[in-house]
């Protein structure tokens, strides 16, 4: 198992070629269990999981392009960019990141593990942590100067309330209508966009976000998740809080 370990470790280092940026973190974990408990996922407690596999030296070139995409072109965020990235889930050391294309590629997952029977929830676990990172401006936006330095305090802008207030993101929530990937890739793209603007907004005024904003976040990538759900037909809890 060992050797299996320095082997993978060993290709993600060929692969990449060059040191990977600088740790990039998320919404801290709270924020990602609210997100998901809100959605009424019934595995909302497993949803910082991705970011516990991206800590794992060996899994990181894999997993950590999957949390972001820097948009270093600062280019508006079309249907097209986002379905651009379908086939990039997983694909190590893509320094840009590829989030958009994680949601697709997890939702497909889900879809394939759940049509030959296999169990098929880890999948749609992978989809929640990534639908919350989608909101976060500082995930779509350059990693530059202002990017790093505020990265961490903006994860937590709201860590220490949220779960507190499932209820006020649920009354925010807008849960879209998706019946297709097209309707998917259009969600996604619309979501992203707006992250992109607040991070924009946020550099403009140089400031971080303020709890409203990101509870108006959050609540973009609850409602995002729940029409997941809703669209692969699982069960949802019964959120009691
Ligand atoms: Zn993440």
């Amino acid at each position: 198992m060992r050797t299996f370990a320095l082997r993978i470790a060993a290709l993600a280092a060929l692969f990449c070629g060059q040191p990977f940026q600088p740790e990039a973190l998320a919404w801290h974990d709270k924020t990602h269990l609210s997100v998901a408990e809100a959605a009424g996922f019934e595995l909302w407690y497993s949803a910082a999981a991705p970011d516990v596999a991206k800590s794992k030296e060996m899994f990181e070139p894999f997993e950590k392009p999957n949390h972001f995409f820097n948009n270093t072109a600062n280019k508006p965020v079309t249907p097209d960019m986002v379905m651009k990235q379908a086939g990039s889930y997983n694909k190590p050391c893509d320094e840009e990141g590829h989030i958009y294309g994680a949601i697709i590629g997890s939702v497909r997952e889900y879809q394939t593990a759940s049509k030959t029977g296999k169990y098929a929830n880890y999948p749609l676990v992978f989809c929640a942590h990534y639908c919350g990172d989608l909101s976060m401006p500082l995930h779509n936006t350059t990693y530059d100067d202002f990017n790093k330095e505020r990265h961490s305090v903006n994860d937590g802008i709201i860590e220490n309330s949220v779960r507190g207030n499932i209820a006020k993101i649920q009354s925010m929530m807008t849960p879209p209508v998706i019946q297709s990937e097209a309707d998917l890739v259009k969600e996604i793209a619309a979501i992203a966009e707006s992250a992109r603007l607040l991070g924009l907004k946020m550099r403009q005024e140089n400031r971080n976000m303020t709890p409203e904003e990101a509870y108006t976040q959050v609540a973009r990538s609850a409602s995002l998740l729940k029409a997941i759900l809703a669209w692969s037909e699982k069960p949802t809890a019964v959120v009691t809080k």
